[in-house]
């Protein structure tokens, strides 16, 4: 599977090179160049002919396309590429898992797929443009028999529309409808070519037992699904429908399994994480949920992502400094820093009660790094209004930012709003953003050499004694060991070196067991 974002990718050692355009990445995942890391940022012609779709191959137990699909070499085989946030990314673990189980084996290229899809992100114009310049790729390359589908938040969006643009497109299926995923898929082998999974009007989540984890230590776990805070800008309550938690017995159930099977380190994963409603006669709140996996035996790191300022409360906070487990960092997505922006956003929220959140998450017994996200141009975006973005930036000194410029998008309210900010101008305005976001992280990673921090180990380069891994605070930490093998292993790294996006060091001592 082909995923922008993942240092480690289908739970595979990253070489040299490639552990070189890793740590790029979290350079750009941290100054907000990127794909977009929380999840909040929260985006014709051509006949189809129809795969003719049997049982039958030799080991198979369900129906994946198994013949006429461009040469028998195709034969019930996907290939998956995930566009956008981590929910994306899980999702597509559990639509890969959903194929598995139905006798599909997994491939790395396209070409050598007899089923293609892509799960889509539609939060920015750029995203979803990227994805229907891949779609048009098919128009004269695709092979007879193979079947394109598109899932998420595109598919959503666009709907039937897409197979008007793209007609060699067969399955389209929004992120709310995965749970029929074994049904449209029955379908598709049944040679229907029109496929569609586009209700957002339910209130269940999408749960499986096949889901095909692609790291082996960390693992993400959606424990809410949908949003229902409407902010102006965003498609997310469009695309994904309301919020669904699932119940806190269900969570902790798989997180127990998840320990069992070795996974460390869990990130509860939802749009707004911390407007987690369990749904269940025990009514646990998110903070004790927090507390609750992290008591799971075998559980050492616990992260959330992404939280919404209105829902996040002391009580977060307090759980933070009682249970080691729950890692240091916090992902507090901002938007702007001028109040008049912050209600044209619908964001529910003031610059002032934005900043009490801010204080009480500095005032913590624990030092956690703090990261959010930023749009710059927003309809009715006044330079004024700007240097209030710049100036809370100073005030909070963020650990990391994502930053973006507004583009409008389908079905938002702020399509409504006169987007008379020239691009020019808002590029400029990113660009100080991101140039003063830098220097902050100059200067805060800095103070950290020095620090020993634990480093869950991720990487290995090809260069002989190289590491890489996350801190808890969720800082890139490049370190050298002689140690044979640490991936897995917790290592506790002593900084040497810091620059404004990752850390380098050296391991203290070797790697405990996991
Ligand atoms: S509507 Fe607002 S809170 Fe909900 S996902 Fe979009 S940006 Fe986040």
């Amino acid at each position: 599977m082909r995923t922008w974002g993942n240092a480690l990718q289908n739970g595979r050692v990253v070489d040299c090179e490639d552990m070189g355009n890793a740590f790029d990445f979290s350079l750009e995942r941290l100054t907000g160049q990127g794909i977009p890391g929380g999840l909040e940022s929260a985006g014709a012609g051509g006949e189809v002919s129809s795969g003719r779709l049997a049982g039958g191959l030799a080991g198979l137990e369900s129906g994946a396309y198994v013949d006429n699909v461009g040469g028998k070499a195709l034969a019930g085989t996907f290939f998956l590429e995930t566009f956008g946030c981590q929910m994306n990314d899980h999702d597509s673990e559990k639509v890969a898992g959903v194929l598995l189980s139905r006798g599909y084996r997994q491939v790395d290229s396209p070409d050598t797929a007899a089923v293609i899809l892509y799960n889509t992100c539609s939060i920015r114009e750029k995203a979803a443009q990227k994805i229907f310049s891949r779609l048009g790729e098919y128009r004269f390359t695709k092979k007879e028999g193979q079947v394109i589908g598109v899932l998420g938040c595109l598919a959503q969006q666009e709907g039937e529309e897409i197979f008007e643009r793209a007609p060699w497109v067969s399955l389209v299926c929004g992120s709310a409808s995965y749970r029929k995923l074994p049904q449209l898929i029955a379908q598709l082998e049944a040679g229907n070519t029109r496929i569609t999974g586009l209700e957002t009007d339910t209130d269940e989540t999408f749960e499986t037992e096949m889901t095909r984890r692609d790291n082996p230590w960390r693992t993400y776990l959606t424990i809410i699904e949908g949003c229902d805070k409407a902010c102006s800008y965003c498609v997310v309550p469009f695309t994904r429908g309301p919020e669904r938690s699932r119940a806190s017995a269900s969570v902790l159930a798989e997180v127990r399994q998840l320990a069992d099977l070795g996974y460390t380190e869990v990130q509860l994963l939802g749009q707004t994480v911390n407007s987690y409603a369990d749904p269940s006669a025990r009514r646990m709140r998110f903070s004790e949920l927090l507390a609750a996996v992290a008591a799971v035996p075998g559980i050492r790191r616990v992260r959330f992502m992404t939280s919404h300022p209105r829902d996040f409360g002391k009580d977060i906070v307090e759980a933070i400094e009682a249970v080691p487990a729950l890692c240091d960092h916090v992902h507090l997505p901002v938007q702007s820093g001028s109040t008049t922006l912050l209600r044209a956003m619908a964001r529910t929220y003031t610059r002032e009660e934005y900043l009490e959140k801010i204080a009480m998450l500095r005032g913590a017994k624990r030092r956690i790094s703090i990261t959010t996200d930023l749009i710059v141009g927003f309809p009715g975006e006044t330079p004024k209004d700007f240097e209030e973005t710049l100036s809370l930036m100073d005030t909070v000194r963020y650990d990391g930012a994502f930053s973006f410029k507004y583009s409008p998008r389908p079905n938002t309210p702020s399509l409504q709003m006169e987007d008379a900010i020239p691009e020019e101008e808002k590029s400029r305005r990113l660009a100080i953003l991101q140039a003063r976001q830098r220097d902050i992280q100059i200067e805060r990673n800095a103070r950290l050499v020095g620090d020993v921090f634990e480093v869950l180990v991720e990487g290995k380069s090809r260069r002989e004694n190289q590491w890489m891994g996350h801190t808890s605070c969720n800082r890139v930490l490049n370190f050298t060991s002689p140690v044979k093998e640490l991936l897995g292993h917790y290592v506790q790294v002593r900084v040497t070196r810091a620059g404004p996006n990752s850390l380098a060091g050296e391991a203290v001592h070797a790697g405990d067991a996991r």
